[in-house]
């Protein structure tokens, strides 16, 4: 297996491929009473998160505790940080508590391949700013081939914010290795321009990209990202761009990776549609995260 998963381009397909198939593994001893496969015991894993986050925070948390590691949690809020100290040194103080292996968060682009130099255990990317985020395409996958049993061959429409999102770019980079179609749609001033040349059909109409697609993946709008409203307004943007119950059909499936903001991007009637598969992607998220720990450290 790989030293790191600093982005998507760590792995190869074969490396994808037994992710998946490890994960199916975790995914019944999560369902088995006991949830314990305990090969980690004796083994630390230091979460470190710059950003906030919930979902990517508890599942790798529950990920390490129910392969039976110990885990060490850092927020930014509260540290030594608003002393001075800086990442690296963070880093390496908590390394020299004992620790196996790191899950770092950052806002700043790039800090999983900084501190994956500098650092003599495994550093898993949980989102460096508007780059990477490889755990949650890994998941996102994983959740459409547990869906149709095969990746090859389908097509996922991606929605949102292409620009600020770090979940669309580790898409961009992953469906080309598995075989998965994409279709890109966002308002021209969501695209980032080079993605134009990148090969897969860009849309700014909704409707039209999601015609005959298996998937949706909705993005969040990264407010926290952006100085000013993608369209004239938010509520311009909802109107021409929020996924709304008449863009389903019967059989497709709709994912998004958390936190929703209902009524931005998403219509809350879709809250309720049989086609949601929102809540199945964190429950895959921890064994596809149990799945990502093995590897790196046991691997
Ligand atoms: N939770 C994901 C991330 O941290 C998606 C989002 O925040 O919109 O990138």
């Amino acid at each position: 297996m790989v030293r790191h998963l600093r982005g998507i381009r760590d792995l190869t397909l074969s490396q994808i491929q037994q992710l998946y198939e490890l994960a199916d593994r975790f995914l019944e001893v999560l369902q088995q009473p006991s949830r314990k496969a305990p090969a980690l015991t004796g083994k630390t894993i230091a979460l470190l998160f710059f950003e906030s986050s919930t979902r990517t925070r508890l599942s790798f948390e529950l990920a390490a505790k129910r392969l039976g590691a110990d885990v060490l949690n850092f927020s930014a809020a509260g540290s030594s940080l608003s002393k001075g100290e800086t990442l690296l040194d963070t880093a390496l103080n908590i390394l020299a508590m004992g620790v196996d292996a790191f899950v770092v968060r950052h806002g700043g682009v790039g800090t999983a391949y900084f501190l994956a130099q500098h650092l003599p255990v495994p550093v898993i990317n949980a989102g460096d700013g508007t780059n990477e985020h490889p755990t949650q395409a890994l998941l996102d996958t994983y959740t459409l081939r547990r869906h149709f049993g095969r990746l090859e061959g389908l097509t996922l429409a991606i929605i949102g914010d292409l620009l600020h999102s770090r979940v669309a770019l580790s898409h961009l980079l992953l469906a080309p290795q598995i075989g998965l179609s994409l279709r890109l749609c966002a308002p021209p001033s969501l695209v980032p321009p080079l993605w134009y040349r990148v090969g897969f059909p860009i849309y700014h109409q909704v409707a039209s990209a999601v015609q005959g697609a298996d998937a949706l993946l909705v993005l969040r709008m990264q407010k926290e990202r952006q100085k000013n409203p993608p369209l004239a307004s938010w509520e311009e943007y909802a109107r021409f761009y929020q996924v709304k119950p008449e863009h389903l059909t019967e059989g497709q499936v709709l994912m998004h990776p958390g936190p929703v903001n209902w009524g931005v991007e998403l219509h809350p009637a879709l809250m309720e549609t049989s086609s949601n598969r929102i809540l199945d992607q964190v429950l895959y998220g921890v064994a596809i995260r149990m799945a990502i720990l093995y590897a790196l450290l046991r691997g």
